[in-house]
């Protein structure tokens, strides 16, 4: 077996983040009381470094035979921003190492984007 620190982990990443989802579903579900998600919203930061369809083929892996079988899986992307110190603005940003869309320049701090959370479930 090797090891390749640092390296992606590509699907592994977005299975433990579906696995999460999962949890927090059945944690809502005991807490509520529905038996059945039929749809679930996800909103994606475009710098948290999750692909979009790799998290849709875990959330199907990881949701069989539980109570999301089957439900929908509708990704909303949170477009990243930053705080670009030389503008002193917060600028959009696409990728987390990306430089200023306005300045060029690489003295930017990431503000938004990074995260992934479930916003809203439709239960039956
Ligand atoms: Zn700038």
């Amino acid at each position: 077996m090797r090891c390749v620190p640092g390296a992606k982990l590509g699907p592994m990443h977005e299975m433990s983040l579906a696995e999460g989802v999962l949890q927090l579903i059945e944690d809502a579900a005991h807490q509520q009381q529905f038996e059945k998600v039929v749809a679930v919203w996800l909103e994606i930061g475009q710098l948290a470094g999750v692909e979009v369809d790799a998290m849709k083929f875990c959330f199907d892996a990881v949701t069989r035979d539980t109570l999301a079988h089957g439900a929908r899986l509708e990704i909303i992307a949170v477009p990243g921003t930053g705080w670009c110190m030389a503008c002193a603005t917060t600028v959009p940003m696409n990728e987390v190492f990306g430089a200023c869309p306005t300045c060029g320049g690489y003295q930017m701090q990431v503000t938004g984007g990074t995260e992934m959370r479930v916003k809203e479930l439709e239960v039956a």
